[in-house]
């Protein structure tokens, strides 16, 4: 089977070098040395001034949405994974589905002005698949109306847009460094944030609320990242460049075959340094012949697990139907693009040999109708 993603991991070697140091210093969380030295690494590669790492990225984002002391409504998108929108109502705010633009698949900004009312606190966009956001828009938005901006850039690991590393935009950014993203700390994640003031708020509710021996001075949580997943951050960091190489490289035999094949639309790259975090397509069924869940099955069939990110779409999940803004007459681009949207194998492990069976399989399936 040909999985939509293989986790990097560092070498046997390396690690046992590294767990050695750890397991002599018996130090194994709160804030150790290797907590330390991830972090120094991560801010020099997000290109961040103020950085803080989390156990997971969803509890990274919750605890920024608790920070802020976010209230009433935030305006976000129905396409994305669950953990964007279960974050929101978690903290019984209500999330209010904005649609997306038909090219970035990210929040459509044209469209969130509509959406704000006197309950708006914020507007939670996300990087889908690590196209970035129309951040200029958007940032002008929330400053005309005073809401504050937090970037779910789980997908955008290393991407830029203006010669600007994508973590300095909004107010906050979260990124996931879960087994299945380009970065991995096994799981884990980090908030970057504008305002240093923040990030002391964001790391006492990271560790109970506790501020010293003697002071515990808000209700915090549990999200500390120990010794062990640093390590593997550590280690995974000196990996990226090259794993970014061979994506590349990937994504141009990807690009250049699947583009030839009618009813096939390949990802528009939006980000002048994209993540490389995932690589969809479009399957136009009128033109291919087939729709996507039936080239999604096919594939399987022949062992390549492609995955249909993000269906089903959050607005149309039992949690969220409900809502006023999860309407389908709504959100008609986050529905339609829904249905079409397949994300095929991507990871620097992938065999040529396996691209090109990938490739000459979804030509093959290609069934063009008179
Ligand atoms: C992976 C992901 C998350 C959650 O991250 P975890 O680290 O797994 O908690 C949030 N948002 C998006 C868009 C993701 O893909």
């Amino acid at each position: 089977m040909i999985n939509v993603t293989k986790p990097l991991l560092p070498t046997q070697k390396s690690l046992s070098i590294k767990l050695k140091e750890v397991l002599k210093s018996g130090h194994i969380t709160n804030n150790g040395p290797k907590h330390f030295e991830l972090e120094q690494a991560l801010k020099k590669y997000l290109e961040v001034e103020n950085l803080s790492i989390f156990s997971n990225g969803t509890l990274a984002l919750m605890i920024a949405i608790k920070a802020m002391g976010l209230k009433g409504e935030i305006i976000t998108t129905p396409f994305t994974f669950a953990a964007t929108v279960s974050t929101i109502s978690w903290l019984d705010i209500k999330p209010v589905f904005c649609d997306i633009d038909p090219n970035t698949m990210c929040i459509d900004p044209d469209k969130i002005e509509a959406l704000i009312t006197k309950d708006t606190s914020a507007i939670i966009p996300v990087h889908v698949y690590g196209n970035i956001c129309d951040v200029e828009k958007i940032d002008a938005i929330a400053k005309k109306h005073n809401l504050k901006v937090i970037y779910d850039a789980a997908h955008a690991f290393g991407a830029k847009i203006n010669k600007t590393a994508v973590g300095n935009y909004g107010d906050v950014s979260m990124f996931s460094f879960h087994a299945t993203k380009l970065f991995n700390t096994i799981e884990g994640g980090c908030l970057t944030f504008k305002d240093p003031a923040l990030k002391e708020k964001a790391e006492l509710f990271k560790n109970f609320g506790i501020k010293s021996e003697s002071e515990i001075v808000d209700i915090g949580i549990n999200s500390k990242m120990n010794e062990i997943q640093s390590i593997f951050g550590i280690l995974n960091l000196e990996l990226i460049a090259n794993e970014r190489l061979k994506r590349a490289k990937i994504k141009n035999i990807y690009d250049n075959t699947l583009k030839k094949i009618k009813g096939i639309t390949i990802n528009q790259n939006q980000s002048e340094i994209h993540s490389l975090q995932y690589y969809p397509i479009r399957i136009e069924k009128e033109l291919y012949g087939r729709s996507r869940d039936q080239l999604h099955a096919l594939l399987l069939q022949c062992g390549i697990s492609a995955r249909r990110y993000f269906y089903p779409l959050l607005s149309n999940c039992d949690p969220y139907k409900n809502l006023a803004s999860a309407d389908k007459k709504n959100l008609p681009i986050a529905n339609q693009v829904s249905e079409e949207v397949l994300c095929l194998p991507f990871y620097g492990q992938l065999k040529i040999s396996e691209i090109k069976m990938i490739c000459s399989r979804i030509k093959s399936f290609q069934k063009t109708i008179n």
